[in-house]
């Protein structure tokens, strides 16, 4: 489990890192403080009364006097804003309000999350109530005044930052794994939902989806709960007038975006055909983890090395899916299906998987030092600054560098590479962003 987030916003010079210092005590960072990559943030653990989280420093926010690293930094306080549950932002009460503070405070009201304002430099309690009082004008409610170096203050102020944090007695995980069932007609979806069903598991009830007429199954297997998407559209029959091209291509569609894992249904006698390519392709837009099923397995006529030619062969048609798990069933005889269930629930996890900033920028380090980014014809290098995982389902990084242009295919298919090789992600696409200094 991650800990919980808190992040501290504030103009330079007006004790971030003084007060980083003084939550954290000599907890060490969690990112290692090298240069370029993680400079202006590193992630401290800290606690308060029974509480942990981590503290990050997102150096300072500064909106006027456009240097070149500003919007790289203003962008890694969007990011810690993103991941933190709680921001302290934190204003020099020596100085009073500046034009900067009230930037910072107009940005801070535009985003989701709470802040608690800090006014800091406040040594004797006389000079904080005065002090303090100042900041009421920057409408982000009660100032807490403070010292960082001399400890007064804090006190008070992490008595308010814990209240914003998550229960940890109910962490909001997701339990159900939402599963849908795709392949073009006669491919077996329907026996194999069947099998799927079968006997010794419980199936609690069909329930009513959210697209009109869509009704999904529920099955408990283990403790866990399996929704199979518009089980009516996978059992309804083929509709003759509409002719072989129409298979109900937007119910499946629509099954594809409310669904967590795809079971990719490809008869094995057929192949893969061009109707597969174009759920595939969907599939793929969607971001959604994918188990490739194929069916039939009891109709071919095989010897010790039949699987691996199919896998070959099915493998290159469907190069883009590499990621994902391949399985060779019988929806009639029931072979491996039961199997099945372990590969959703390892997809379904790959793509919830949330990597922290820390174990991101280990990764890329170790990466660029395998194999250094291209340098273009004019001799520039490409530089990776850092990385964080903005989302997940499907896992979402985004990699902050110097000019995205320096970064040619190979190095960036390297990257993803080096990203699965060391982090797995088995069952589920994942995205990268790279994005240069604007
Ligand atoms: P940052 O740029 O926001 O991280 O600020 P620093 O933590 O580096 O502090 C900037 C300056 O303010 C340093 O000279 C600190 O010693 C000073 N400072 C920080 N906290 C306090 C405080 O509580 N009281 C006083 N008087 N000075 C402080
Ligand atoms: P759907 O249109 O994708 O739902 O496919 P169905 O489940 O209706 O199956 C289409 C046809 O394939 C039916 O005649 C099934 O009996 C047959 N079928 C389904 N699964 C298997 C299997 O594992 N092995 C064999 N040999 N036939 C199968």
């Amino acid at each position: 489990m991650t800990l919980p987030i808190v992040a501290i916003i504030g103009r330079p010079n007006v004790g971030k890192s003084t007060l980083v210092n003084r939550l954290a005590g000599d907890q060490q960072a969690i990112v290692h403080d090298e240069p370029g990559i993680t400079r202006d943030r590193t992630y401290r653990p800290a606690f308060w009364q029974d509480r942990d989280f981590q503290v990050v420093d997102t150096g300072g926010l500064v909106f006027h006097d456009d240097t070149e690293f500003l919007p790289l930094i203003r962008e890694q306080a969007m990011i810690a804003l993103n991941e933190a549950s709680i921001a302290i932002f934190v204003v020099d009460g020596q100085l009073g309000p500046t034009s900067g503070d009230h930037e910072i405070a107009e940005w801070l009201r535009t985003q989701s999350v709470p802040v608690i304002l800090a006014v800091n430099k406040c040594e004797s309690p006389e000079q904080g109530l005065i002090q303090g009082a100042q900041f009421w004008e920057l409408g982000l409610g009660e100032p807490y005044a403070m010292s960082a170096i001399h400890g007064s203050g804090t006190g008070e102020l992490l008595d308010a930052v814990i209240t914003y944090l998550p229960s940890t007695d109910n962490i909001p995980e997701e339990t159900e794994i939402k599963v849908a069932i795709i392949g073009r007609p006669n491919v077996g979806k329907s026996s194999l939902l069947n099998a799927l069903t079968g006997e010794q598991r419980a199936i609690v009830s069909p329930i009513s989806g959210t697209t009109r007429d869509a009704i999904d199954t529920l099955i408990e297997r283990n403790g866990q709960t399996y929704r199979i998407i518009d089980t009516a559209g996978i059992r309804r029959k083929k509709n003759v007038e509409y002719g072989a091209e129409f298979f109900g291509i937007n119910r499946a569609f629509k099954a594809i975006n409310r669904s967590d894992v795809i079971l990719f249904v490809i008869d094995v006698i057929d192949g893969v055909t061009e109707q597969d390519l174009k759920l595939a392709g969907r599939i793929i837009e969607e971001g959604r983890a994918v188990v490739l099923v194929v069916n039939k397995w009891d109709a071919v006529e095989k010897d010790s090395h039949t699987i691996y030619e199919y896998q070959k062969l099915l493998r290159d048609r469907l190069y883009y899916m590499d990621w994902a798990e391949m399985i060779f069933i019988s929806a009639m005889t029931g072979q491996r299906v039961d199997k099945i269930f372990e590969l959703i629930d390892q997809a379904a996890e790959a793509h919830r998987r949330r990597v922290s900033t820390s174990v991101i920028n280990e990764v890329l380090e170790d990466a660029v030092k395998w194999h250094s980014p291209p340098t273009n014809r004019q001799g520039k290098q490409g530089k990776i600054y850092y990385g964080t995982q903005v989302t997940s389902q499907p896992p979402t990084i985004t990699l902050f560098v110097n000019d995205p242009a320096r970064f040619n295919d190979n190095y960036r298919r390297y990257i993803e590479g080096q990203f699965r090789e060391q982090l797995g992600f088995k069952g589920t696409p994942i995205r990268l962003f790279w994005r240069g200094k604007r």
